[in-house]
């Protein structure tokens, strides 16, 4: 019996239960490895067809009138195609979910409603590892409602943790903002055991879960969250500037208010009445028209992930990372390069970074060799791996020639 070279990604594909899904997402010219589906996943060949179905008998034949009319009338479209982000990828129930806006505005929502319900209190605990526009846009909330940002420091190589928010967190905190995965290091933050650490000090939780949605199994109902956001065009594969999610827990939505009180979230937003009266339930969080066109390619991507499953998907997510970090111990790590990620699986998201000095100098080299990662400052490539879209040999593709660069 011949040996069998654990770096070799032929038997790791061929036993792979999702190696089908790779033809069902567009080829790419010239593209040898794509690590970046975690910033923006790939589309799928579907979205192409339905996006040109839509257009010309849904847009086209229906006009106006497919606002109200027909099965899923577009003006539903904010909570039904939530309830099925909810089912599929965030462990929540119906009524929970909504898709509207950018992840930048619902977080802005989201957190002004939990500072605004929270009153005597007047902290919001963030870390600074935190993606920018989360610790932007609660630095502006801070300025409006004369609020105080208090910072944890986090180890940028992992993340952030239950002792860290307990050390953080009092009688004056009303929010404690979190990414559930973090965008550099990968770090899967225990957002059960963050959760309830906010809620013994009466404190809201808001997960930021752009890098966790379509990769990491989640279960928000069962883990107490009470607010949650998150990026519609990264393993959702919504494309470019799709819309984002917000989940709100049910006993939250009738006491917390968000602040842009748009016709849409109103009740009866066609009679258009004086006075804002908010719709019932999740609908109070939505504010201008939905973006129906933009949800189109997310159904497909949707579509694809409750037929795959989230478990299987984060079982391939994991050995994905697994070999990619045995690729990177074998033929990097000699060349001078370090991972700046969790080492263990159970704490680590579907992203790995490694880092070395020269790392922002060998980026377009590795673009032009059609090997697509994403560079994070300083001196950090991160390298995603969108579990439907990649097999195992592109994995070995990517990081061979990235250690044929390195070893010029
Ligand atoms: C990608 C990402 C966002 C994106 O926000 P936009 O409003 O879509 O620009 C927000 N938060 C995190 C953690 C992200 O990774």
């Amino acid at each position: 019996m011949r040996s069998r070279n654990p770096l070799d990604p032929g038997e790791l594909d061929a036993a792979d239960p999702l190696a089908g899904y790779r033809d069902r997402f567009l080829p790419a010219d010239g593209i040898v490895a794509y690590l970046d589906g975690n910033s923006l996943g790939r589309p799928p060949v579907a979205t192409a067809e339905v996006l040109d179905r839509f257009v010309r008998d849904e847009w086209g034949g229906r006009l106006i009138r497919r606002w109200t009319d027909g099965d899923e009338p577009w003006m539903s479209w904010p909570e039904t195609v939530g309830d099925r982000l909810g089912a599929a990828v965030l462990g929540a129930a119906p009524g929970q979910t909504v898709l509207a806006d950018s992840t930048t505005v619902l977080l802005y929502k989201l957190a002004r409603a939990a500072v605004d319900a929270r009153t005597g209190r007047n902290v919001i605990v963030v870390d600074s590892d935190n993606f920018p526009t989360d610790r932007y846009v609660v630095e502006g909330i801070a300025a409006e409602r004369g609020a105080e940002l208090r910072w944890i420091e986090t180890d940028p190589a992992t993340g952030i943790t239950a002792e860290q928010v307990a050390g953080a967190v009092g009688r004056d905190t009303a929010l404690v903002l979190a990414s559930h995965v973090a965008y550099r290091s990968g770090w899967l933050a225990d957002a059960p055991a963050i959760t309830r650490v906010a809620h013994d000090a009466g404190a809201l939780v808001l997960w930021d879960l752009s890098h966790s949605a379509g990769s990491v199994e989640l279960e928000l109902d069962v883990w107490g969250v009470d607010l949650a956001v998150g990026c519609g065009y990264k393993y959702l594969n919504g494309g470019p500037g799709a819309p984002a999610f917000a989940y709100v827990r049910r006993d939250h939505q009738e006491t917390l208010r968000q602040p842009i009180l748009g016709w849409m979230g109103r009740r009866d937003p066609f009679r258009m009445e004086q006075g804002h009266v908010p719709a019932a339930g999740i609908r109070a969080f939505v504010s201008g028209t939905p973006p129906v066109l933009a949800m189109v390619p997310l159904r497909c991507g949707l579509e694809m992930l409750e037929e795959a499953g989230i478990g299987a998907v984060r079982a391939k997510s994991t050995a994905l990372t697994e070999y990619a970090l045995a690729l990177v111990d074998a033929w990097l790590v000699p060349l001078g390069v370090e991972v700046a990620s969790p080492r263990d699986p159970e704490r680590r998201g579907g992203h790995v970074t490694i880092r070395r000095g020269d790392f922002r100098d060998v980026l377009d080299g590795l673009w032009e060799r059609g090997v697509v990662p994403d560079f994070r400052e300083p001196d950090g490539i991160r390298l995603g791996f969108a579990p439907l879209s990649t097999s195992f040999a592109e994995v070995h593709r990517g990081l061979a020639v990235l250690r044929d660069v390195l070893s010029g």
